[in-house]
């Protein structure tokens, strides 16, 4: 069923008792060419474009509960490619392209909206930095623009440009940043991908990988055995478990990082705000809620809660930046188990296992990278050979020392 203006009427003249279901739901297959472990965005997305540009046989996706309860449906919903390193810059603006073509392409509204992303510095070298930024973006044809004090305190006039411990000097800004819809970004990948049929396999976790003479030949799974030619790991805050199964260790820590929505008010921040002396980023909902969130809660955990410290942690940087949301209430926190890297980039290669890639270490910034991964993760699957924006983002890249070190804190997973 194809949504258009057209359907909605008919379904509202003729009661809505004409909606089908938006993906089927078909039990296991014995067998297909490829699986994807995880149903989050980056597992969606693989399917979608592995079934849309890759002439690769049959698809099954296995998911171990339901479709968005991972991170996918738990992140604060920024979507930017200001990013600094030449490893990244062009991966997350092709997938900055891909957000702006994908209602179109998957015929689903999944809330694009690109209300702009501003960085706020707040001292002379913390400018340098972001000038240097803006500078790289802009040789890699993103745009970016350094905004004054007084144009941003016109743009955005409820900050604390007065507080003399974090004077706000200006901002980097993105005008094409902004958020989308998370959870609609899983169904929309979801329903796209059942209609080019792949079989999406909800609670039906992945539980060993069975392997022949070094080659991966299918998974174990809580509703049996599944065969399976090629294996793609999408799992995110999983990764280490999943391909442990396989007898890799990963170069990753998992960590809890929390999101926070307050009571709804009415349209009051119209755009995205980050904080620059502190970790606290900010957007407003449709529903009129101030979603916002800070730093990882700082320690290993596969929990998806977080503690308290955090949260006061996130509150005072809210206050430091704009002290009016001291009169907002907080209605929901939740957390989200984030698969950190040592040097905070994400890893999209083959392994040393035959048939078997890896999709993983997005750290806090995979919602925004859920086309690009899903697109050059398909490419790589597909083709056996990076796509050409992700030949970074290699395994080995730990061993040989080719970091991208975006943050420059080095081997620390709890900092990036
Ligand atoms: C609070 C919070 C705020 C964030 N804010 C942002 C943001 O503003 N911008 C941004 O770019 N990023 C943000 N992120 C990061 C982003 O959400 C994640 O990096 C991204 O969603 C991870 O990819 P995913 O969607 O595929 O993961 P997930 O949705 O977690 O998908 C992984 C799936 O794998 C499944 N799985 C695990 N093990 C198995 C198994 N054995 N068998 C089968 N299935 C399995 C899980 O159930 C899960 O559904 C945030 C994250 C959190 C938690």
């Amino acid at each position: 069923m194809r949504y258009s203006a057209l359907t909605v009427l008919t379904q509202a003249l003729r009661g809505h008792a004409g909606w089908r279901p938006a993906w089927r739901n078909p039990a296991p297959a014995p067998d297909y060419d490829v699986v994807i472990v995880g149903g989050g965005g980056h597992g969606l997305a693989t399917a979608y474009y592995l079934a849309k540009h890759h002439n690769v046989g049959r698809i099954g996706l296995l998911e171990k509960s339901w479709l968005g309860n991972g991170s996918v449906g738990r992140n604060t919903t920024i979507i930017r490619s200001n990013y600094l390193l030449p490893g990244n810059l062009p991966f997350y603006e092709l997938s900055m392209k891909l957000w702006e073509g994908l209602e179109q392409d998957i015929n689903y509204n999944a809330m694009v909206s690109q209300r702009g992303v501003f960085n706020i510095y707040h001292s002379d070298p913390q400018r340098d930095a972001y000038a240097r930024r803006g500078n790289a973006m802009r040789l890699h044809g993103i745009d970016a623009e350094l905004v004054d004090r007084d144009a941003l305190r016109q743009r955005i006039p409820y900050l604390d440009y007065d507080n003399a411990r974090f004077p706000i000097q200006g901002a980097l800004l993105q005008k094409r940043g902004g958020t989308v819809r998370h959870d609609a970004v899983a169904w929309g990948y979801a329903r796209a991908a059942d209609r080019l049929g792949v079989d999406i396999i909800q609670n039906c976790e992945v539980t060993g990988i069975r392997q022949e003479r070094g080659k991966v030949i299918g998974v174990e799974t809580t509703r049996g055995y599944i065969g399976a030619k090629k294996l793609g790991i999408a799992v995110a805050g999983a990764s280490s478990l999943v391909a442990a199964m396989a007898g890799l260790r990963l170069p990753i820590e998992s960590h809890v990082l929390q999101a926070f929505v307050s009571e709804a008010l009415k349209p009051l921040i119209d755009t995205v705000i980050t904080f620059g002396a502190g970790h606290f980023y900010i957007s407003q909902s449709d529903k009129g809620g101030l979603v916002f969130g800070g730093d990882i809660d700082g320690y290993n955990s596969y929990a998806a809660r977080g503690n308290l410290p955090t949260i006061e942690d996130v509150c005072e940087g809210g206050m430091a930046l704009m002290p009016m949301i001291g009169r907002a209430r907080l209605v929901r926190h939740w957390g989200g188990i984030m698969d950190m890297t040592m040097d905070g980039s994400p890893i999209i290669d083959r392994t040393p296992v035959e048939n078997l890639f890896l999709n993983a270490g997005w750290c806090y910034g995979g919602f925004k990278a859920t086309p690009a991964s899903g697109f050059c993760f398909a490419h790589l699957i597909a083709c056996e050979t990076p796509h050409k924006v992700a030949t970074f983002y290699r395994l080995d890249r730990f061993a040989s020392g080719r970091l991208i070190d975006e943050k420059g804190v080095g081997a620390q997973p709890n900092l990036h």
